[in-house]
C-alpha cells in the first residue's frame, strides 16, 4: 500500500491510474477506522481496480465548540487496517496543504444543508461539501462510497454531484452496526462504560418506530412522542433531534404515508451520536 501525503503527487498517481484504463474507487474518511469504514473499503475493492482511501480530519466542518481537537486519530493503526483490506493508496493530506493561507472558496448545497444536523451544526455541511469536492478533484475517482449512517451527508453529496456535473458515481453503503445494533462510529470511543447501554437507545428507538409503523401507526406526532419518552428513560441522554422527513428532499412529514426518514441525534454523555432508518408503511 502506498502512503501519499502531497496533493500534487496524488493527482499525478490518479492520472497514471486513469491513463492505464483502470477504474478508481474512493472512500473519504476522517480515520480512526472501524468496521463501517472497512466495509466501505471492501465495497470499493469489489467495484474498482484501484482503491484510494483518504484520512483527513477536516477542520472546516467542525464548529468552534465541537470536538476537532480531541477527535480520535491513530494513523499507524489505520495504515495496518487499510493494508489488510487491500487498499492501494492511503491519501493523508495536511491541513496546511488543503487550506493554505488565503483559502476562501466554499461549496454550499443550500436546501439539503438546512435541516437536521445542518440546523444544529452551522457551517458543518458547507465544510463537508467543500472538502469532498476538493478530494474528488485530487483523487479523480470513477466512484466513491459513502455510508448511510450519515444520511444527510450522503444526500447532499449526491445532490452536489448532480448539480455540478461531477463525472463520478456515488455508491451508498448500509450502516454497519455492533452485534447489539449500535451504529459503528469513531465517536463511540467517547462513551464511558456506564453510557454504553444508553447509546443503544438510538437503535432501539429506530426498532420501536419500525414496529409501531408495522402495527399501523402513521401519525408522526404519536411516534415522536413515544420515541422521545423511550430515549429519555435512559440515563446520560439528551435529545438533540427526532425528525421525520422525506428521504429525498428532507422536507418534514406529518404522516408515515410512504417511505419516511427517521433521523435521530442524541448526546450520550459527551458523545453526540446519530442514527437513522427509512420507515415504510
Ligand atoms: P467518517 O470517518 O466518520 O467521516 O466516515 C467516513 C465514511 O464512513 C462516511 O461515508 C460515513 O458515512 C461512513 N461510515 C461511518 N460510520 C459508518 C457505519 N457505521 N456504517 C457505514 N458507514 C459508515
Amino acid at each position: 500500500m502506498e502512503l501519499i501525503q502531497s496533493v500534487r503527487q496524488m493527482q499525478a498517481r490518479a492520472d497514471e491510474i486513469r491513463r492505464a484504463g483502470k477504474r478508481l474507487g474512493f472512500v473519504p474518511t476522517m480515520g480512526y477506522f472501524h468496521e463501517g469504514h472497512l466495509a466501505l473499503m471492501r465495497k470499493a475493492r469489489e467495484l474498482a481496480d484501484v482503491v484510494v482511501v483518504s484520512v483527513f480530519v477536516n477542520p472546516i466542518q467542525f464548529g468552534p465548540q465541537e470536538d476537532y481537537g480531541r477527535y480520535p486519530r491513530d494513523l499507524e493503526r489505520d495504515r495496518r487496517l487499510a493494508e489488510a483490506e487491500g487498499v492501494d493508496i492511503l491519501f493523508v493530506p495536511t491541513v496546511e496543504e488543503m487550506y493554505p493561507e488565503g483559502y476562501q472558496t466554499y461549496v454550499e448545497v443550500t436546501e439539503l444543508s438546512k435541516p437536521l444536523c445542518g440546523a444544529r451544526r452551522p457551517g458543518h455541511f458547507r465544510g463537508v461539501a467543500t472538502v469532498v469536492l476538493k478530494l474528488f478533484n485530487i483523487v479523480k475517482p470513477h466512484l466513491a462510497v459513502f455510508g448511510e449512517k450519515d444520511y444527510q451527508q450522503l444526500k447532499l453529496i449526491e445532490r452536489m454531484v448532480r448539480d455540478l456535473n461531477l463525472d463520478l458515481e456515488i455508491v451508498p453503503h448500509p450502516t454497519v452496526r455492533e452485534p447489539d445494533g449500535l451504529a459503528m462510529s469513531s465517536r463511540n470511543v467517547y462513551l464511558k462504560p456506564e453510557e454504553r447501554e444508553s447509546a443503544l437507545s438510538l437503535y432501539r428507538a429506530l426498532e420501536l418506530a419500525r414496529r409501531r409503523v408495522a402495527e399501523g401507526v402513521k401519525e408522526v406526532a404519536i411516534l415522536r412522542d413515544e420515541i422521545e419518552k423511550f430515549i429519555q428513560a435512559h440515563p446520560y441522554t439528551r435529545i438533540d433531534y427526532i425528525e421525520f422527513r422525506d428521504p429525498e428532499t428532507l422536507e418534514e412529514k406529518q404522516q408515515v404515508d410512504g417511505p419516511t426518514l427517521l433521523a435521530l441525534a442524541v448526546f450520550v454523555g459527551q458523545a453526540r451520536l446519530i442514527d437513522n432508518t427509512i420507515l415504510r408503511p
